[in-house]
């Protein structure tokens, strides 16, 4: 699947969650009402926001473990870092 495509899917899944009951630990998450562009950007700047929720969210491990970045070729903030293309962004790099 492409890094596109892995893109899209985990978008709808993370929309479909927020509507929907079947993840409640969704809805504890600490990002929840910040805006998505936030949450899925590849920029670390426009990321600062989430990842200083990321460090109060009490559902990190299963945000994680769902969006399981560095299989998915995930861009965006997932269980307290940054990921571009399923890579870790480490805070030295911009
Ligand atoms: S760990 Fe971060 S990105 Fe994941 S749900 Fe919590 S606040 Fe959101």
């Amino acid at each position: 699947m492409s890094s596109l495509a892995t893109a899209v899917t985990i978008r709808l899944n993370w929309a479909f969650v927020r509507s929907g009951d079947q993840l409640d630990w969704r809805r504890a998450a600490a990002c929840a009402d910040l805006p998505q562009r936030y949450v899925f950007t590849r920029d670390l700047s426009e990321a600062e926001i989430v990842l200083r929720a990321c460090n109060r969210c009490p559902v990190r491990e299963e945000c994680e473990a769902v969006v399981d970045p560095a299989h998915t070729w995930f861009d965006g903030v997932s269980g307290g870092r940054l990921w571009r293309n399923g890579r870790e962004v480490k805070r030295t790099e911009r």
